[in-house]
This record gives C-alpha cells, structure tokens and sequence, in this order.
C-alpha cells in the first residue's frame, strides 16, 4: 500500500505522521525529538541547516536564519538568507524537504505523496502556496486540509451519529478556535475565528519581561539589551513556563548571566504558578472573546457542542483547561499530545484517502478527575467539601500533577490531605481514594504553602506527596490500584447519598482514618483571597459551628436548586424546612442544622431516585 504522509507545517514547529498497525504515529528524529523547529539557516560555514541547530542560532546570526516563514506564505515577496534571496515557498519546502528525508529513513524506502495542514482561515493564495512547497520538496500533495479537520479526524473520524467539536489551537505563535461537524469521517468547519499574532512565544514574553524586571531593579541591569544574556532568559523561561504545566512553583536558574564592576551575577528566581497566571490572563482572555465569536457565527451554544478539543503545544497550560472548563461547562481532551494531533490527523487523511483502515487514537488515560478536599467556593457559597482539581480526567497517563495550597489558620501545625476521584466539584459526591495527615507544619501565620504532588502510573498506582514549602517537611503515601479500585468500587448516585448522609466507610488501606477537624483544613491557592472572611468567622464561631454553618449554605443552595423540579408536595415541605434551616443557619445553632439538614437531604435523596 502507498504511504502517504501527514504533514503540519506549522509557524513554530513541524511534524511529520504515517499510519502504522491502523494507527497514526509521528516520527521522531535520530535524537527521538518528534517535533522540528520551522526554522532554516546557513551556518557558519554556509551549510543548510533547519531544525533545531537553526533556531539555535537565531538569535546570534539573523541574518543567516529565517523563522516563522508560515506567515509570509502567499506572499510576492523575498526573505535573505546568506547573500541569497528565496521566496516563502522555498523556504517552506526546505522544511518539507527535511521531514520527507526524515520519513523515508524511518520507512526505508522513498516516499512520494503527502496530505499537509493549513490553518483554516488560509485564502486560496496560501494555500496554493503551500502546494507549491510541497511540490519543490519533491512531494505530491494529495490533498491541502484544515488543521482543525485534522485535530478531529485525529480523536475520532467515525463518531456514531454527528458530532459538533470545539477545536481550541494555541501554538507557539497563531491561536485559533474552530467549531466542526463531523459524520462518517467528513469533517465541515462551521466557523472559525483567530489571531494570528497570539500563542506560547506571548507567555515566554510576558514572563521574560516579568524576570528581566525582577533583575534590573535588584542588580540595575538590564538582561533584554544584550542578545546572548537574552537570548538565554528566553530558554529558561520557556522552560520554566513549560514545567509551570506540571508544577505549582519553579526555580529559574542561570550562571553567569551578566556582569556588574567585574564580578558575575547569576539569576535566580523563584516563579509561583499563580503569579505566572495572572501574568498570562490578559492574553487568554483574548481567546475566549475568539471563542464567543466563533459559537456566535456557528449560532450555535455551548450545550450543543458535544466535544471540546485542544491542539497545539500552548495549551498544555492548565490555567487555559479551567477557563475553557468554566466557559464551556464541559470537560476538555487533551489526551492526544497537543503538538502531534494535527500532524496524526492529516496521516489519518492520507490513510482514509488510501483506503486503509484508521481507528481512533488508542492512549491510556485517567478517566476521572482526582483532587484534594479543600475548604473553596461552590456557587459562590464557602464550602469544607471543595474539591479542588489536581490531575484532570482525560489526562494521559503516566501523569504528575503538582498543586499549591495553604493552611487556613495561623500556627496549624498539621494538615488532613484528603484526595478524591470524580467529576463533582463537592467531595461528597466523589469517592474517596486515600488520605493522610502531615503533622508537625510550622507555627507560622495562615497561607502557609504545602505543594501536593499526585503521580498516577500505567497500573493506577496513585504515589501522593505533601510537602511544606518553607521546611521541605514531607509526607508521602501510595494508594495500590487507584483506577481499577474505583472501577470496581464504582458506586451508585443513591450510595453516594448514602455516605454523604452517613459519613465515609471505613477503609483499612487508609492511614489516618479519623477526619480531621477544621483547624486541619486547607485551602487551594484560588481561595486565598477567602483566608480574610475564614479568619473572621473564626472570631465569630467554634470549627464545628463554621463546619455546620458551611453545610447549611450549601445544602440550600443545592435545594434551591432542585425547587422547580419538585412536586408540589415535596416542595412545600422543603420550602417550609428551608425556612427553618436558614434560621438555623444564622444562629449558628450546629444541632439543629444538622437535624433539619438531615431532613433535606432525605427529600432531595428521594427526588433525585423518583
Ligand atoms: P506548537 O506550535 O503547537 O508546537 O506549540 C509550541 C508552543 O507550545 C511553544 O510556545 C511552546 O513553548 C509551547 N509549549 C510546549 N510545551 C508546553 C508546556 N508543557 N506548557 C506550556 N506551553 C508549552
């Protein structure tokens, strides 16, 4: 059967994909780098270079070297390299060039045919364009595709009846946000609305600029005026942006950088994730009016999109999970290795124009949600029983996750980490996995930062580590089987009930078994801001008082809620409890709060079973 290649040819980076045992695969370089910088140069010596020995030397030798060509293409014009001139095409095909050979070294045999991905607000002249590369590289192009067709030919080219995806594509430079339709493996792009100067190499800016302010006003240099000590903050901090993905705090570390009076000066620097997502909001924010632009052209809305997909490297940022999450009220996949699921969907193409058989993309994932209790807002009401996310549901495994929380009052010395898996964002409606308690914490003021670190592996082994900052005092615990646990021990809405109404079974497996009171709570970094109204209370109420107080709030929220669901019979009884339970609530009278919530849970128990 004849290959033919996907290929996306992208701003910032390049990959090449073949269909191999009915499944797209993107092949890596002789380092095992799947990913090729789209930059071209000469070096030194006037040899062609591209890849990453070309975006190496971008910043030392421009001259020599061409970046972003993408965004030319189309063009009547020339871009230098050396003493020469090439036109957008050519340069482009020099990169085609390098993943033809790449390909055909992996195959072992020549290779002559490719499918190549354009964005899709690409006009006739890009896309001929980029037909034209093809062809200088020596390629056939078979077919020219939107890189959100690919996206969705790459999760599912076979959905079961129509599927309407929301294609979220942040690269290094573009973003872009499409709404698609796909039946039986054709893919209708219904809108789609972008920019084309927005992506990664913004947040590297952002947070370059961020460092470089740090510095000039501790040692009165400036790291941006010289192009090597510049040139080496951009590294470190893509790096450290990218590790932000995974971790809640990183260290920015660099010898050397400058020098004052003779002597060396060295970067470091400490970056909290929080702090880097405020300096990234404004940029996101952009994407999501994109987003309501694209729904708007689409008239379509939220509840009518039945997938929400994100592609390009950009969005590993979590920060962009829980703001689509929030906006779209749906879970996102990312499963598939956001900067290879174009390059796969434009192999899944070639295979379904070759008339070979593709399946979905296989990868193991984690299919529910794990977080840690933690005292945090649900619908606007403060709550004990918050769950606050750690590792995603659809996250491939093996996955880590580290988050930062804080102690809710001064001097706690110790902490209940309590992790859960599900989908609520109130733990009483999750399972409990595991918890324990990390004692001994030191006597300092509220806000106290323990990072807690969930690694999930292959098998569902679930390693889970606290460890406070400001100590390094750790402890660590590894919950056997947490995947297959919950499958087999997956309960019922009414058993749910049942433990929310009860408390938790005992679990011999679990150390610490005794919860903790509220002086053991924690809070996630979003609630800090809440640590002033907890710290109030407290002047005003014992723990169990607040902890019943909480209950009350939320559990008439929840039966608001339910009120125009109910018959009229149920609901007046809960509207004369509701009455009663408020009035508890404001005299803060713990008995009866929970004798008359008790009551409700009851009737919103049946409601849910009838
Ligand atoms: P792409 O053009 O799709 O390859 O995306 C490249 C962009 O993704 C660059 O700005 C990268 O720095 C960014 N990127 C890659 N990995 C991560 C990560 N783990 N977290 C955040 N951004 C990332």
């Amino acid at each position: 059967m004849e290959t033919i290649l996907g290929i996306d040819l992208g701003t910032t980076n390049s990959e090449v994909a073949i269909i191999r045992n009915g499944q797209p695969y993107v092949l890596p370089d002789d380092d095992g780098q799947p990913i090729l910088p789209s930059v071209v140069g000469l070096d030194a010596q006037g040899k062609l270079i591209v890849g990453r020995a070309a975006r190496n030397q971008f910043v030392l030798a421009p001259e020599r070297t061409v970046i972003s060509i993408k965004r030319k293409m189309g063009e009547e014009t020339r871009v230098n390299l050396g003493d020469q001139q090439y036109t957008p095409q050519e340069i482009s095909a020099m990169i085609l060039r390098t993943l033809k050979q790449r390909a055909e070294k992996a195959l072992g045999h020549e290779v002559k045919k490719a499918v190549i991905t354009v964005p899709a607000f690409f006009n006739e002249a890009q896309r001929a364009a980029t037909r034209e590369a093809g062809e200088l590289a020596g390629l056939d192009v078979v077919r020219i595709i939107n890189e959100p067709t690919a996206a969705v030919l790459t999760y599912d080219p076979h959905p079961p009846e129509m599927q309407r995806l929301l294609v979220y594509d942040l690269g290094g430079g573009t973003f872009d946000v499409s709404i698609a339709q796909v039946e039986a493996g054709v893919v209708e792009i219904l809108a789609s609305h972008g920019d084309t100067h927005l992506g990664g190499d913004d947040f590297d800016q952002r947070l370059l600029d961020h460092v470089a302010d740090r510095f000039l006003s501790e040692h009165g240099i400036d790291l941006r005026d010289t192009p090597i000590s510049r040139s080496r903050l951009l590294r470190a901090v893509e790096d450290a942006k990218k590790a932000l993905s995974f971790e809640a705090v990183v260290q920015i570390e660099e010898e050397f950088i400058a020098e004052k009076k003779g002597l060396p000066l060295n970067l470091k620097l400490e970056v909290v994730r929080a702090e880097y997502e405020a300096l990234i909001e404004p940029l996101l924010v952009k994407t999501l009016s994109c987003l309501d632009q694209a729904m708007e052209d689409a008239q379509l809305t939220a509840n009518q999109i039945q997938k929400v997909v994100l592609v390009g490297g950009a969005t590993r940022t979590p920060f962009i999970h829980r703001l689509l999450q929030e906006r779209l009220g749906r879970p996102v996949h990312s499963e598939i290795e956001p900067d290879l699921a174009v390059a796969m969907g434009a192999a899944v193409q070639g295979a379904l124009i070759a008339g070979i058989d593709v399946g979905p993309v296989l990868v193991d994932i984690t299919p529910h949600t794990l977080g840690i209790e933690a005292l945090g807002e649900i619908d606007g009401m403060l709550t004990p029983f918050y769950r606050a996310p750690v590792i995603e549901r659809n996250t491939p495994l093996p996955a880590t996750r580290t988050e930062s929380f804080g102690t809710i009052s001064d001097g706690q010395d110790q902490a209940q980490i309590r992790v859960f898996q599900g989908e609520s964002e109130d733990t009483r409606d999750d399972v409990l996995v595991g918890q324990f308690k990390i004692e001994g914490l030191a006597k300092v003021e509220a806000g106290n930062q323990i990072l807690i670190k969930l690694a999930l592996d292959l098998n569902g082994m679930l390693n889970v580590t606290a460890t406070e900052r400001l100590t390094g005092l750790s402890r660590h615990v590894t919950i056997d089987n947490a995947l297959e646990r919950f499958r087999t021990t997956e309960r019922t809405d009414a058993i749910d009930r049942l433990d929310a109404l009860f408390g938790t079974p005992e679990d011999e497996q679990f150390e610490d078994q005794e919860y903790g009171d509220d002086e053991d709570r924690i809070l996630p970094p979003s609630a800090y801001q809440v640590l002033g109204a907890v710290a109030s209370e407290e002047a005003n109420g014992t723990p169990e008082q607040r902890q019943a107080v909480q209950f009350g709030q939320s559990l008439i929220s929840k039966a608001e809620q339910c009120l125009p669901e109910a018959n009229p019979e149920d609901a007046s009884e809960l509207k004369a409890l509701l009455t009663d339970l408020r009035k508890a609530v404001e005299k803060r009278a713990t008995a009866e709060i929970h004798k008359i919530g008790t009551e409700v849970e009851d009737i919103l128990f049946y409601m849910k079973d009838n």
